[in-house]
C-alpha cells in the first residue's frame, strides 16, 4: 500500500450533507462512503473528475481552489487561461474583452493555452511515428484520466503520451522568457492557472510525473467568474486591441484535438465522458483497438468546456468556442523557441508509477483469508446494489466490513428484513 499523501480540490462541507448517496453512485473509482450520514472521499482512490459535485443536490461538495490574493506575492504576475475560459460568457461579450477583464484583476500577462495547440499537434504526430510500438498512445493532457490509468489501468501507463501538458509547456517556456526579457529572478515571477476541474488544481499542488514544481497557483474558473463579469461592464463600452488566437482554441473541444492529429499515416479516436473513457480504457487493454495510433480522452463531457468548475452549459460553451474559431482573427505564433526547448529536454516528465488501490491485506496468508471472509459476508448480503448502506455496491459493503470501516448493520435492507421478521415472530428474538 502507497502510503503518499494525495491532495484534491474537493472538499465536503459536512454541515450541507444529508447523507443521501447520491455522489456515492457516481463515482467512478468508488472513492466516496457515507457513514453516519456524512460522506467521506478516500483520497487514495479519488481522481479528482468532479462528477459528485455535479451529482450534489444540497452544494455539500465544492472546489478547492487558490485564492487569488496569492498573486500579489509577485513581482510579476502572468495567468495561462484554459481554452474553455472563452466559451463561458454570452455572445456580446468579445473574446478580446473576455481576456482584457484577467488583466484588470492585477495580472500583467495573460496567456492563452491555445497558443501551443499548433506546436503539440507537431510534437504529438512524431511521438506517434517513433512509439509504433506503444500503439495505441493515449493523450496524457486530462490530469483526470491520468490518474483513472494510475489507478485502475496500470498496465496502460506505458502507453500515455510521455510529454508535459499544454498549460505546463506554456508555463516553462514563460518563466524563462520573462526572466531574460525582464531581467526577473525566478522566484518574482508568479504564474498561475485559470482552470476549468479539479484535477487541474490537483495537478498544480501535486504534478503526477513532473520534473518540478511549475506553477504557484490554480484559480476555478467558477470562482473569477463574478469579478471578471463587474470588470467585462466597463470594457464593452471601450473594447481593447489585444492579440488572441483562437484557431488553437480546439483544444477545448472534445474530438478535434483528434481530427488535428489524425493524418495519413495516423488514425486518431476521440472519447469524452468518464464512464465513456473507462469503457474504452478496457477495450485498450483487451487490445481491441489496437488499429488506433491515437486516443484523445477527457474525462468531463465534450472535454473541458464540461468541467465542473465551469459556469456554463458544456454544450452551448461548445457552440461559442466554434463560433469564435470561425470569426477570430489569428495572431502569429513562433514555435521555433518552443521546438528549441523540446529538443533540450525541457519538457520531458518522469515515468508514471501505479497507484495502488487498499489492499485487503499486504501478508498474502491474511490477504487470502480476508477474501474468504469478505465471499462469506457477501453471500449474507441482498445483491441489491442500492447504496442505501453508504457504500457504493454489496461487494464495497462487504469490503468495508473486513477492512473494519462499517459493519453488517449498516445494510438497512438486511435491518428492514431481520425486523420484519422480528415482528412476525417476537419469539425467534
Ligand atoms: S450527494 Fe453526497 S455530499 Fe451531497 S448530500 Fe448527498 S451524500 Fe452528502
Ligand atoms: S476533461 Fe478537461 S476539465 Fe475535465 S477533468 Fe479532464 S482536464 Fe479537467
Amino acid at each position: 500500500m502507497d502510503n503518499k499523501k494525495y491532495f484534491h480540490a474537493l472538499q465536503i462541507l459536512e454541515d450541507n450533507c444529508t447523507g443521501c448517496t447520491a455522489c456515492v453512485r457516481v463515482c467512478p473509482t468508488e472513492a466516496i462512503r457515507v457513514r453516519d450520514r456524512k460522506a467521506h472521499i478516500d483520497p487514495n482512490r479519488c481522481v479528482d473528475c468532479g462528477e459528485c459535485i455535479f451529482a450534489c443536490q444540497f452544494h455539500a461538495i465544492i472546489p478547492r481552489s487558490d485564492p487569488l490574493d496569492l498573486i500579489h506575492n509577485f513581482k510579476y504576475k502572468v495567468a495561462i487561461i484554459s481554452t474553455s475560459y472563452f466559451g463561458q460568457f454570452t455572445e456580446d461579450i468579445s473574446y478580446e474583452v473576455a481576456k482584457q477583464a484577467l488583466y484588470e484583476l492585477g495580472f500583467d500577462d495573460v496567456q492563452e493555452e491555445a497558443m501551443v495547440t499548433e506546436f503539440m499537434v507537431k510534437v504529438i504526430q512524431n511521438y506517434i511515428r517513433a512509439n509504433r510500438d506503444k500503439r495505441p498512445i493515449i493523450s496524457s493532457n486530462c490530469p483526470t484520466v491520468v490518474r483513472l490509468i494510475q489507478l485502475k489501468y496500470p498496465s496502460l501507463l506505458p502507453n500515455l503520451f510521455h510529454l508535459e501538458a499544454p498549460m505546463s509547456i506554456l508555463t516553462r517556456y514563460l518563466r524563462e522568457k520573462i526572466q531574460e526579457e525582464k531581467g526577473l529572478k525566478e522566484d518574482d515571477i508568479g504564474i498561475f492557472l485559470i482552470v476549468p476541474c479539479a484535477a487541474h488544481v490537483t495537478a498544480v499542488h501535486q504534478p503526477e510525473g513532473a520534473y518540478k514544481h511549475l506553477q504557484d497557483g490554480a484559480f476555478s474558473i467558477g470562482m473569477i467568474y463574478g469579478k471578471v463579469r463587474e470588470h467585462i461592464k466597463n470594457l464593452q463600452n471601450n473594447p481593447p486591441q489585444i492579440a488572441t488566437y483562437p484557431k488553437g482554441l480546439t483544444w477545448a473541444l472534445s474530438g478535434v484535438q483528434a481530427e488535428l492529429v489524425d493524418c495519413e499515416d495516423i488514425r486518431a479516436l476521440s472519447v469524452n465522458g468518464v464512464e465513456n473513457v473507462m469503457e474504452i480504457l478496457s477495450r485498450v487493454e483487451d487490445h481491441y483497438l489496437d488499429q488506433y495510433d491515437y486516443i484523445v480522452m477527457r474525462s468531463c463531457t465534450n472535454g473541458c468546456v464540461g468541467g465542473c468548475f465551469n459556469v456554463e452549459n458544456p454544450f452551448v460553451a461548445m457552440s461559442r468556442i466554434k463560433k469564435m474559431i470561425k470569426e477570430g482573427e489569428n495572431g502569429e505564433v513562433d514555435i521555433h523557441e518552443l521546438e528549441e526547448l523540446y529538443d533540450e529536454g525541457e519538457f520531458d516528465v518522469a515515468p508514471l508509477t501505479p497507484r495502488p488501490i487498499m489492499e485487503l491485506d499486504t501478508d498474502i496468508k491474511a490477504a487470502i483469508r480476508k477474501m474468504k471472509q469478505l465471499n462469506e459476508i457477501l453471500t449474507s448480503l441482498p445483491g441489491l446494489n442500492c447504496s442505501a448502506c453508504g457504500s457504493p455496491s454489496c461487494y464495497a459493503l462487504a469490503e468495508d466490513i473486513v477492512l473494519g470501516k462499517a459493519t453488517i448493520e449498516d445494510c438497512v435492507v438486511l435491518l428492514k428484513r431481520h425486523s420484519k421478521e422480528d415482528e412476525q415472530d417476537p419469539q425467534q428474538k
